[in-house]
């Protein structure tokens, strides 16, 4: 990389606990389970993190409970070398908590308890805002109030600094309070959960990019699982190929897109090239277990993408 690009991630920390058990408790029953896990999770978070394997600097703003997963989530934070100065632990609300019980045939339930992520307000964006003013992208997701995102997104445009939204997960918008981002992220659920376009196909991707361009978006770029991503904008819509790996687990594949493509941008890349790198990040993603777990480091990124030919 030429430069070292600084991204901010205004967004949620969450810490997932997952529970594995081949049978669920009736109503007043305890049984036991066979496996648990704890990760840190929250797609602030994971994106941050994504960031910051890919070599840039990254500031967190978030908010976290006075309890032992936010100062276990601080710690994670700071040993991966983020800037948790805006990382802020406020009390009477448990953090962010994903209790996820998965059966054996790997169906899973989930119970989101947004907890402080909730409490992450505009005046905590402006008490952030001379190290927001020193980034050169902001990253935003929808598991902080709507509020905090239109603010920040109003913030970012104000003072000329990209702007990404990631809209998971996926919530009918307000189009104007969002659409001076830079770039909007949806995958093919949250697409069709904006437009009502369900996307199939890739021309349903192009049909569902348009009418997002329509309500004003700039860029959009549609994710699309295991078929890549398309890039659209006025200029018309491409698919960037996806690449071929063999996946055990795609949790986590679309943080890992949108963190390490606002890295690649960052760093100066020419757009479709970052989104073709974001590619083969995600893809890579999908080849380990877990969210934060399964990110590859930018040296892990990097000789794979020489491997594959390219650079
Ligand atoms: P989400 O995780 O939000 O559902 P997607 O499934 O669209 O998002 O995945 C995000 C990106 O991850 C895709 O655009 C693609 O680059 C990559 N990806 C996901 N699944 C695969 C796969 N099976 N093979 C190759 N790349 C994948």
């Amino acid at each position: 990389m030429t430069k070292t690009p600084r991204i901010a991630v205004v967004g949620s920390a969450n810490v997932d606990l997952t529970t594995f058990s081949d049978k669920f408790p009736r109503p007043g029953e305890t049984i036991f389970g066979q496996k648990f896990d704890l990760g840190f999770g929250g797609k602030g978070a994971n994106q941050a993190v994504a960031a910051r394997l890919c070599g840039a600097e990254v500031v967190m703003v978030a908010k976290l409970g006075n309890d032992l997963f936010g100062e276990a989530t601080v710690k994670n934070f700071s040993s991966l070398g983020i800037d948790t100065k805006h990382v802020r632990i406020v009390d009477g609300v448990s953090s962010g908590v994903a209790p996820i019980f998965v059966e054996p045939n790997g169906q899973n339930r989930i119970i989101v308890v947004k907890g402080a992520n909730d409490t992450l307000k505009p005046a905590d964006v402006d008490a952030a805002g001379e190290a927001l003013k020193h980034v050169d992208t902001i990253v935003l997701q929808f598991e902080i109030p709507m509020e905090t995102i239109a603010y920040t997104v109003q913030f970012a445009k104000k003072n000329g600094i990209r702007c990404l939204v990631n809209p998971a997960p996926a919530q009918p918008i307000d189009a104007k309070q969002l659409n001076a981002a830079d770039y909007f992220i949806p995958n093919e659920t949250e697409a069709e959960v904006i437009t009502g376009i369900p996307v199939h196909s890739i021309e349903d991707a192009k049909k569902c990019a348009n009418a997002l361009l329509q309500q004003g978006f700039r860029k959009v770029i549609l994710t699309l699982g295991s078929r890549g991503a398309l890039l659209a904008s006025a200029e018309g819509s491409e698919v960037i190929a996806p690449f071929t790996v063999a996946p055990v687990d795609t949790t986590g594949a679309g943080d890992a897109f949108i963190g390490s493509f606002a890295v690649f941008l960052g760093a100066g890349f020419p757009e479709k090239e970052a989104v073709r790198r974001a590619n083969l990040y995600a893809a890579l993603s999908t080849t380990k277990v877990g969210t934060q777990k399964s990110f590859p480091t930018h040296a892990e990124f990097e000789a794979e993408w020489k491997k594959r030919g390219n650079g």
